[in-house]
């Protein structure tokens, strides 16, 4: 089981890899994984993501039981709830690795550009998920985005900023080392998770190593 940030990202991003390649080896499923787990849990990252039905975290990452702490809402809008069960997967269950998981063609985001291009606020609760991406939205049009892919970038860059701007206790494990958070920008057609920020982990220069 990884320890360091570093053996975290480089096990999640082997079993996107496994899956992207359509080469799963669906680890830690069976019953004896199931009874291990009974009495505790050691999840080795935390995972925040959209709740897109196409991004099954555990299949994606080709991961099983006990291994992600997985917190999952429309394109990954995060309030106290969510940064809550962020902070406990990373201080009560020492996770090493936080991870920010946006995505091509993600519903939320098309919906919060339409209602910013409308002026429009979204119906009911929707309009919470709304207001939670509008920033970003707002963002990446100021910086003249105008390809979907930047605009999730953008998204999942703004998630990870928020993230550690609002949570006192995980900006201060990140400073201490003890975990790290990355964002990965998620390709529908083709599987892939693509880096695009981190703290507390330096990236690769090749951001999509597909052996
Ligand atoms: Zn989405």
């Amino acid at each position: 089981m990884p320890s360091t940030p570093r053996e975290a990202f480089d096990l999640l991003l082997a079993g996107n890899r496994r899956f992207a390649a359509g080469t799963p080896r669906h680890p830690n499923q069976d019953a004896a994984r199931r009874a291990d787990l009974a009495s505790a849990q050691r999840p080795f990252a935390v995972l925040l993501g959209c709740s897109d039905s196409r991004l099954a975290a555990e299949i994606i990452f080709d991961q099983g039981l006990g291994d992600l702490f997985v917190v999952r809402t429309a394109g990954h809008a995060a309030g106290p709830e969510v940064l809550g069960s962020i902070e406990y997967g990373v201080s009560v269950l020492d996770c090493p690795l936080v991870v920010v998981l946006g995505h091509d063609a993600c519903g939320a985001v098309a919906a919060t550009r339409a209602a910013v291009a409308d002026g429009t606020t979204g119906r009911g609760y929707l309009r919470d998920v709304i207001e939670r991406v509008t920033p970003s939205v707002l963002a990446a049009q100021a910086a003249g985005v105008s390809e979907d892919e930047d605009f999730i970038a953008t998204h999942v860059r703004h998630t990870v900023d928020f993230l550690m701007d609002r949570s006192r206790e995980l900006a201060d494990q990140v400073d201490a080392g003890r975990t790290a958070v990355v964002g990965l920008s998620y390709r529908l057609a083709d599987g892939s998770a693509r880096p695009v920020t981190a703290r507390g982990l330096e990236l690769s220069s090749d951001p999509a190593p597909t052996s």
